[in-house]
């Protein structure tokens, strides 16, 4: 039987995996010397080399530092994943600033929110959202945007459907006094000395936590370049294998899989803009593509595809993923198609991606895995805090090398998300769960509130924030609902101000939250109800109605 404090987990070791004490900038540059002429990403088949990533890299971060941008400074990436995510992000680095990353769905009242609350001035974004950063360079908020047309990269003939967004971009958009991306590569800027080390701020990717509105998690090029690393080592990967990267960069499970663990070890990413299964079908046949991160939507979608047998999918060697659970029989499917076992990880962007991954060779369905190495994970008992054994349902907690320093500017909810134990502080996940005899870790339900719509996180505080700037609401409740594709969706619960009954009916909410929110935030149900159950303190009670949704306890 697996004992956590007699095994590979022993109570109280100091943390003590060997990361590179760099900045990530360095892994770049490595690369780039290692394997001038390889393909670091193919973009639609045309190849970008590690010289030329790392020459546009520096030219762009030379261009930052030009308009202002200084050492702890944070810039606004809001993008699809295209290779200029990647380059504006080392370039953003290599200018001693910060990456916010911001989901591309997103509108402009919800960069609003990462503008003010970072105090960026600056964003760089992909031509076809241009129009959600234009409010902010009017009013002030922004000072300036370099506006990235993505067919830009694509420079040799393809057979492949290129998304709308990038055949487009071969006619560039009027964008006033932002700037193109060709003409700030151009500006002829040298950048500045690398002043940045592994304490230093890297990325805020942005995350409810266990409750309320979007907060940046504080993560340096340290906690980064943990995970880029474990990911690696636990992957088998090398500089030989080839990943597709269709999850999206701005998210934690992306970034590092996609990008920053393939960049560290000077290995290729085939990369696209947007989700098509047949192109990426094509895509790992045409180039014998061994890493395949992915969620389950994708997973499903591509094995719906009649002819995905007629694809040779030999050269893969590894196909997973993590951010929400992957259905037994959908692993199963996939397993007949390639021989391979999904693995299963586990993390949070408080962990910049994976704290626990399946084993290759000996993956559990509908399971979170083991903890990565350096990683100590634990159970403990929600009301007292006191640890658990194996088997025992708590609160899943957790430290290691990767675990964020604290919330951007929230040090009442940093304080909250952290506890003692063992005289050592560990993260609290918010994730309700266990291990069992062996040691892996399996989740059952959620302490925090938040809707897994297949891997897209929805922090209902979020979406009634932005539901109370419709003038006929009085209240809002957002709650997860069963959803036949995504596992779960969203649903509202609204009570109208007098005099709107029979006047607005749910079917005008959803439109209205359709122009102000992210697609994947609009509640497919929107109930209009006379009053919402209140606590005594007289606080909405968000469970009790969520009970009502969901009367069987939902799987995490
Ligand atoms: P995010 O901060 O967007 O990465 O979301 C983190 C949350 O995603 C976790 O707290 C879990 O609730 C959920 N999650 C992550 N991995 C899995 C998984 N393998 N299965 C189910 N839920 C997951």
């Amino acid at each position: 039987m697996f004992d956590r404090h007699h095994g590979v987990w022993p109570a109280n070791l100091p943390l003590h995996l060997v990361l590179p004490q760099t900045s990530l900038y360095s892994n770049l540059a490595i690369s780039a010397l290692r394997y001038p002429d390889r393909a670091a990403m193919i973009y639609y088949d045309s190849p970008i080399s590690y010289r030329r990533l790392d020459a546009e890299v520096q030219a762009l971060a030379g261009y930052l530092q030009h308009r202002g941008v200084a050492k702890g400074d944070r810039v606004l990436l809001f993008m699809q994943n295209a290779p200029q995510f990647v380059i504006a992000y080392y370039a953003i680095l290599r200018a001693n600033a910060v990456v916010v990353p911001v989901n591309p769905m997103n509108r402009s009242v919800e960069l609003e929110h990462y503008a003010e609350d970072t105090g960026a001035t600056i964003c760089i974004c992909g031509q076809e959202r241009f129009e959600a950063v234009t409010p902010l360079l009017e009013s002030g908020r922004l000072e300036h945007a370099v506006v990235a047309s993505y067919g830009d990269y694509v420079t040799e003939d393809t057979d492949l459907d290129l998304p709308a967004e990038v055949q487009a971009a071969a006619q560039p958009i009027d964008c006033g006094d932002a700037i193109h991306w060709s003409q700030a590569l151009h500006a002829g800027h040298a950048p500045g000395e690398l002043e940045v080390g592994p304490d230093d701020l890297a990325v805020l990717p942005y995350s409810s936590g266990t409750t309320g509105a979007p907060k940046g998690c504080m993560h340096t090029h340290a906690t980064v370049m943990a995970t880029a690393v474990q990911s690696v080592y636990w992957s088998h990967s090398t500089s030989e294998g080839k990943s597709l990267a269709t999850l999206p960069y701005f998210h934690v499970t992306g970034m590092q899989n996609g990008m920053n663990a393939p960049i560290f070890i000077g290995s290729t990413v085939v990369l696209m803009t947007r989700w098509e299964r047949r192109t990426a079908a094509k895509l790992i046949e045409r180039y014998r593509i061994t890493r395949w991160t992915n969620i389950v939507t994708m997973a499903i979608d591509m094995l719906a595809d009649p002819e995905i047998e007629s694809f040779d999918l030999s050269s893969l060697q590894n196909i997973g993923g993590g951010g929400a659970a992957m259905p037994e029989a959908v692993s199963e499917k996939l397993f007949k198609l390639t021989g391979l076992h999904y693995v299963e990880g586990y993390g949070l962007s408080e962990t910049i991606a994976g704290t626990h991954i399946n084993p290759f060779d000996a993956p559990k369905p509908q399971c979170l895995g083991i903890p990565v190495f350096d990683v100590d994970s634990r159970i403990v008992d929600t009301d007292t805090l006191a640890e658990l054994g194996p088997n025992e349902v708590g609160e899943i907690i957790t430290r290691g090398p990767q675990v964020f320093s604290g919330y951007w500017r929230r040090p009442e909810a940093t304080k909250a998300a952290f506890m003692a134990l063992d005289g050592e502080r560990f993260f609290r996940t918010g994730d309700i769960g266990y291990y069992d005899d062996e040691g892996y870790f399996f989740l059952v339900d959620r302490v925090k509130r938040m809707i897994n719509a297949s891997g897209y996180k929805v922090w209902p505080a979020e979406v009634e924030s932005l539901m109370y700037r419709h003038p006929d609401i009085r209240e809002a409740c957002v709650i997860s609902t069963p959803h036949e594709r995504r596992g779960e969706g969203v649903k509202a619960c609204v009570v109208l101000v007098d005099g709107a009954a029979g006047r607005v009916s749910g079917e005008d909410i959803r439109d209205w939250c359709k122009d102000n929110m992210a697609a994947y935030k609009v509640p497919q149900v929107v109930e209009i109800c006379d009053s919402l159950p209140r606590s005594p303190t007289g606080k909405i009670m968000w469970r009790a109605l969520q009970e009502q949704e969901w009367p069987e306890a939902k799987a995490g």
